[in-house]
């Protein structure tokens, strides 16, 4: 486990959470400029994450949240006043589910500065503006209202928010209308790009192939919970995910009674 920021391409930096194995990911721009995307978790993780940019002679130059889930939209005043961005409809659920968001922070990562909590700029565009590589959004409704992975062509790197997980199932949003439907659109549109690395918001980095593997295993995982049956996929190990289980497969079940 390192809270260290590793270089897993070219000037994409990421390091590793203690809990949930989170990431935070941040990509090197010009002029000592970087792109901080979810920074997590824990007060003095953020902190030392701050540190080790200012012990290299970076500052943020702008920030990204993927989804408006509480571990994804922290910050903390030494990261500095750039602007943080998400996806409108990301930015809009947060602020409507502010109340529900403090407590979650407050139960599992107490100490955060609150007026940082969450303040996000929604970005109406395809690319972030900020002064470095290109950082193109991918967004969806997969796992949250708004989820947007950053996609970085030059590279062939995919940010991908809590998607393409290597430790958790597919956890699609099940109070939205249509989750199975939603989480496969999002599947879709990330598994269309040339993704030479992937860096899930929980987890491992992966390589090319990995991403492929990845994808399938959501496919078929989600092909079995539509259908009402039971997954025996291998990273249903901790109670919470088997629990989400047993609500995608009474889900799953559900629909095809219809
Ligand atoms: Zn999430």
């Amino acid at each position: 486990m390192s809270r260290e920021l590793t270089e897993i391409a070219t000037g994409v930096l990421v390091a590793t959470a203690r809990q949930y194995t989170t990431t935070s990911t941040v990509v090197l721009g010009t002029g000592g400029g970087c792109l901080v995307v979810d920074p997590a978790v824990s007060v003095a993780e953020i902190t030392a994450l701050a540190g080790e940019l200012a012990a290299r002679g970076l500052g943020a130059a702008a920030g990204w949240a993927t989804h408006p889930h509480w571990d994804h939209i922290l910050w903390c005043a030494e990261l500095g006043d750039a602007p943080r961005y998400a996806a409108p409809k990301a930015v809009r659920t947060a602020a409507r589910e502010r109340t529900g968001l403090i407590e979650a922070v407050q139960r599992a990562a107490p100490g955060h500065d609150l007026a940082l909590f969450g303040a996000l700029l929604p970005l109406d565009g395809e690319t972030i503006p900020w002064p470095g590589p290109a950082a193109q959004v991918v967004v969806h409704d997969g796992h949250a209202p708004g989820h947007g992975a950053v996609w970085l062509p030059d590279t062939g790197t995919l940010l991908a928010g809590d998607m393409c997980s290597d430790i958790e199932i597919p956890l699609p949003d099940l109070d939205q209308a249509d989750p199975f439907g939603d989480y496969q659109a999002g599947l879709d549109l990330l598994a269309a790009l040339p993704v030479r690395q992937v860096v899930p918001g929980h987890g491992h980095v992966g390589d090319a192939a990995e991403f492929r593997r990845r994808v399938a295993a959501d496919r078929s995982y989600l092909d079995r919970v539509r259908a009402g049956q039971r997954s025996d996929d291998p990273r249903l190990t901790e109670p919470w995910l088997v629990a989400e289980h047993g609500r995608h497969v009474e889900l799953g079940s559900r629909h095809m009674g219809r």
